[in-house]
């Protein structure tokens, strides 16, 4: 049964849409360029609310890298990311989750782990080449 506040409506559907169709893990920014192309009168407040609220929803991802500008994610599945230090540019690892980990968080520190993020560091391809990306 779908409640009324998770109905989304057709603005929010195209900002769903363009984030998934992306594997770039946009900021706010960089995804309002990209909706503004089918919107061309949304506002970056709206597009920021909507990922901020989408988020809340569990239908977006918010990724939240070292000191940086918050990026966002459609895929909602578990993974894990790695930044570019150098553009900070973020892409997926393709690797599965590691076993067992929350559950030795959970031992040593008394806590009750409900998920895990591990963020690596490191440079692209296109700044390792030293080229500009
Ligand atoms: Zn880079
Ligand atoms: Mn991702």
């Amino acid at each position: 049964m779908k409640s009324e506040k998770l109905r989304i409506t057709s603005q929010r559907d195209v900002i769903l849409d363009e984030l998934r169709s992306v594997k770039t893990h946009p900021t706010a920014d960089e995804l309002y360029e990209q909706v503004r192309r089918r919107l061309p009168r949304v506002s970056l407040a709206t597009v920021y609310r909507n990922l901020e609220w989408l988020s809340e929803q569990g239908l977006a991802q918010k990724i939240e890298v070292g000191g940086r500008q918050k990026r966002f994610d459609g895929d909602i599945s578990e993974h894990y990311h790695v930044r570019c230090s150098k553009c900070g540019r973020v892409a997926d690892v393709e690797m599965d989750m590691l076993d067992g980990i929350e559950e030795r968080i959970a031992q040593c520190c008394g806590f009750t782990v409900t998920g895990h993020r591990i963020e690596f560091t490191g440079l692209c391809p296109a700044c390792s080449n030293g080229s500009a990306c």
